[in-house]
Formats: structure tokens, C-alpha cells, sequence
């Protein structure tokens, strides 16, 4: 993903990417336990998002998409996608992300604010995730140049803001899906602690990253001699 320097700031990053590591393999632990519980009204997961988007009055086509665990909500041509996965199963799993695309649909609809910022910044958390870190080294090893780290800087942090936006965006979307779920009757007060914990689970990989970019940011920060100590003397 990123160019790979030693240096003792490496360090920093470690815990970032031991709890990302942690949270993928949570995530796709919790998932394949509870893809093996069908639900007991018998709906399938897209059957169910349909119900969700009626019932609150939204026109957004429920699509099938390939792929695992693939599901998401595009806002431009307002459809949710639900991955080979999700579309079609019975299971809690299924139905949870389900619920929980439906609820990024919601937030659209309703002009979430956190969602209109992330999406706004995406083209800059995209510029800035993909050359930040290797503008800064460049600017750093070849040129001993304070602006390029700079710049390297100021890009990367358009990522780190990305991935702290993100963290409402997704919490809220969960709380929204179990609400529903929960009060819609779609799921019964049994079925619901299973929902939470997969996406709860889902959640902890989106704080991982937001951690990582955040550490990330740190060292670059420390390497500059912006943050006291490292720099390039
Ligand atoms: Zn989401």
C-alpha cells in the first residue's frame, strides 16, 4: 500500500496495523458465525432492505453485486448493492448488513451531514492517500526538501479526516439498522444481540483504520521535526 522506509518511527505504526489485523479477522469470524443463523420471519436480507426503504418512503432500487461482503449504497444513482453474500440469504448476518446499507440510504436521503462531508472529501482522501506518504519521502530522502514533506503532510491528513468522517457515517448506520430491525419487527429481541455484535464487529475495522492513517500521520509528523524529536538534523 505505502512505500516501505525503516526507521524507528516504523514502531509507531505497529499497534495500528496489529488492531487492523485483529479487526479483519473479527469480522470475518463473527460474520461466518452468524451467516449459519436463519432468521426466524424467514426473509431474505434484500427482501428485507426493500421492506426498510418502503416503509420509510424511499425510492432506492435493491441491485445484487458480486463479490463478498461487496455491499454498499451508491448516492449518485441511489441503489443498493447487495453482495452474492447477503442477496438472497436468510441468515442474521445477512439481514444486518442489509439494514445497515439501508441506513447509509437514509442517511442520504435525510442529508446526513457526516456523509455529505465524506463524500465531498473523497476525491481528496483519494489524492492524498495514494501520494501523501510518498511525496513526503521523496521530499525527505532525494530532495531534503521541508515544503515537499510538507505537502506530503497536508496531503495525507485529507485521508486521516476521511477516516475519523467515517466512523459516524458507519456508527450511525448500525445504530439505524438495528433500530429498524428491532422496532420494525423484522427481527425478533432474540435475534437482535447477533445483528449488533457483526456489526459491531464491522465497525472495529473502520476504527483500526481510521487509527492507522491517524499513527501514520504522526510519524510523518515526527520525521518532519513538526512534533519534536526525529526530523531530518
Ligand atoms: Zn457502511
Amino acid at each position: 500500500m505505502f512505500p516501505f522506509f525503516f526507521d524507528p518511527t516504523m514502531v509507531l505504526v505497529i499497534p495500528g496495523f496489529i488492531l487492523a489485523l485483529w479487526a479483519q479477522f473479527k469480522v470475518k469470524s463473527t460474520f461466518s458465525k452468524y451467516d449459519k443463523y436463519v432468521s426466524r420471519s424467514g426473509m431474505t436480507a434484500d427482501q428485507v432492505a426493500r421492506a426498510i426503504l418502503r416503509q420509510g418512503g424511499l425510492a432506492v432500487e435493491v441491485d445484487r453485486t458480486s463479490g463478498k461482503l461487496t455491499d454498499n449504497y451508491n448516492p449518485r444513482d441511489r441503489t443498493l448493492r447487495l453482495s452474492d453474500s447477503t442477496y438472497g440469504s436468510r441468515s442474521l448476518a445477512a439481514i444486518g448488513v442489509a439494514a445497515h446499507e439501508a441506513g447509509h440510504a437514509f442517511q442520504h436521503a435525510q442529508g446526513y451531514v457526516p456523509l455529505s462531508l465524506r463524500s465531498s472529501i473523497v476525491p481528496a482522501a483519494n489524492f492524498g492517500s495514494t501520494l501523501g506518504i510518498p511525496m513526503f519521502f521523496i521530499g525527505w530522502v532525494f530532495f531534503h526538501s521541508e515544503l515537499l514533506m510538507q505537502i506530503g503532510v497536508v496531503l495525507f491528513s485529507f485521508s486521516v479526516f476521511f477516516g475519523l468522517v467515517t466512523l459516524p457515517v458507519e456508527f450511525n448506520a448500525s445504530s439505524r439498522a438495528v433500530r429498524v430491525l428491532s422496532e420494525g419487527g423484522y427481527l425478533t429481541q432474540g435475534e437482535i444481540p447477533a445483528v449488533r455484535k457483526v456489526l459491531n464487529a464491522a465497525a472495529w475495522t473502520y476504527v483500526a483504520s481510521a487509527l492507522v492513517a491517524i499513527l501514520h500521520l504522526l510519524r510523518l509528523l515526527m520525521l518532519s521535526g513538526l512534533l519534536g524529536g526525529g526530523g531530518d538534523e
